[in-house]
């Protein structure tokens, strides 16, 4: 009887009360946190959750909006040893005006990039910082399907370095890799791959220190040499809305990343832990393999802590390293040594960087394990949807044996069930659909992205006229 009464007490609305005192109130809302008389842990000026994320704490895919003045950055692969939870090396660059940039594109990365709402078909430009397999395993994938799902109006674009010969460059990497994926680019021709069917290189002189790898619609991109045991290893500077991002890449700690790097707001670098001995351990191998790949071509933390502290970013973080229990401590414990500010580990996978020019944030992704893909992104200018004819047929790479052995399929759909199959390619020209014969559906789903670019748009040249006309206030003013 007495538990009924306190659950019917419960539920009921709040009766009105007389309010406390303001010293009361004051005293019970803001006493014990320091209110401006003193730094609390990593609170640092500026690093503070924006009011349009959703939750503080993680990120949920699809549930938030880049902002038009806004840098979002996701690490999709966070590990030089693929594990479940760590996929190889990749960084994803959103920016507020709609452009994105994929920053190496490691094995199994593509999962994260599925599982956190990317349609293959947004990932136009990747920029590979070195040729271990580990930062660009991912890419005959990304090519094929990204072509597959939607990529027909624009081919892949990878940008990457030089190799001390021509036979170690970028271009001669993708040359090798178009051999590879001979059978599967032939077999995907039946399909409407358009200009996904081709792909392009922008390989750099990689000694060109400060060297522009990219300009266009306000973003700019700039390599310099890293010092990774062989020529051809480059760190990236991506410039845009007065913000900057770094991706070092791999690579030993040296003047060159001071003088690149210097300044930038997100400062990302690889890192290795001293715990050779301990590691070895744990693994299994004798501790001077550990020790002589760190020598010759990676970042001690004590290293990366004094290049942060250098290069006093607003944001320093770590990837390309082991989320373990037994190293976290210590990797903070190394770079501590030199850096006291903002600083937050770029691993496990799905880590996600809000920024803008007054605020910096950092949080957990959640992404799914089992999601669906994304549908393709088009953009819609031209008030269609292009769908291009496939280059070849079945008829033409396929000899006609082993298709006129198929199973007869009256013989197992079942008795009053039988779709009409479509085994010839259904038009013979490019298909072009106007926006207004679409479905409601699929205009609302592959439209999404190129909807948001416009809106941030137009958001973008609204604010740049109040600030015109804020400024001209201020000038009659004076
Ligand atoms: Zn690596
Ligand atoms: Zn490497």
């Amino acid at each position: 009887m007495a538990l009924l009464l306190v659950f019917i007490v419960d539920v009921r609305a709040q009766e009105v009360q007389e309010p406390s005192s303001e010293e009361d109130i004051k005293a019970a809302l803001s006493g014990g946190v320091p209110m401006g008389r003193w730094k609390e842990g990593m609170l640092f000026e500026g690093v503070s959750p924006m009011p349009w994320l959703k939750s503080s704490a993680n990120w949920f895919p699809g549930t938030e909006e880049i902002q038009p003045e806004e840098i979002r950055v996701t690490f999709m692969g966070t590990s030089p040893s693929i594990r479940p939870g760590q996929m190889n090396t990749s960084i994803y660059v959103e920016l507020g005006n709609g452009d994105n940039f994929v920053f190496d594109i490691g094995e199994g990365s593509v999962a994260n990039y599925v599982a956190a709402g990317v349609a293959l078909n947004q990932l136009k430009h990747v920029f590979i910082t070195h040729l271990h397999v580990d930062h660009f395993g991912a890419l005959p994938y990304l090519w094929m399907f990204g072509t597959w799902a939607g990529g027909w109006h624009q081919p892949l674009t990878v940008h990457g370095p030089s190799g001390r010969t021509p036979e170690y460059g970028t271009k001669t990497m993708v040359e090798g890799m178009k051999m590879m994926l001979g059978w599967h680019r032939d077999a995907f021709s039946v399909f409407p791959v358009g200009k996904g069917h081709d792909i392009q290189v922008n390989e750099f002189d990689f000694r060109n220190n400060g060297g522009v790898v990219y300009e266009e619609n306000g973003v700019k991109i700039i390599h310099w040499q890293r010092s990774h045991a062989k020529d051809g290893a480059s760190g990236y500077k991506l410039m845009w809305n007065g913000m900057s991002v770094v991706w070092t890449g791999d690579g030993r700690p040296s003047e060159l990343d001071l003088k690149y790097a210097k300044g930038a707001d997100l400062y990302i670098t690889e890192l290795q832990q001293e715990l050779m001995e301990i590691s070895s351990g744990v693994q299994g191998v004798p501790p001077f393999l550990g020790r002589y790949t760190v020598d010759t071509h990676h970042t001690p933390g004590y290293a990366a802590g004094y290049l942060a502290n250098q290069i006093k970013p607003r944001m320093f973080m770590t990837t390309h390293m082991s989320f373990d229990p037994y190293l976290n401590e210590e990797t903070v414990a190394e770079v501590r040594n030199h850096w006291k500010g903002p600083y937050h580990f770029g691993a496990p996978d799905g880590i996600v960087v809000n920024m803008t020019k007054e605020k910096v944030w950092v949080r957990e992704g959640v992404l799914p394990d089992f999601p669906n893909n994304r549908s393709p992104q088009f953009n819609f200018d031209c008030g269609q949807l292009n769908v291009p004819l496939p280059p070849t047929s079945r008829e033409k790479i396929q000899e006609p044996f082993v298709r006129e052995q198929e199973i007869d399929p009256t013989k197992y759909y079942p008795e009053g069930y039988h779709p009409e199959l479509l085994t010839e390619w259904p038009v013979k020209s490019d298909l072009v659909v106007p926006l207004e014969g679409m479905p409601e559906t699929m205009k609302k789903s592959m439209g999404a992205q190129w909807r948001l670019k416009k809106k941030n748009e137009a958001l973008i040249k609204e604010n740049e006229a109040l600030k015109k006309e804020n400024m001209k206030l201020q000038e009659k003013k004076k």
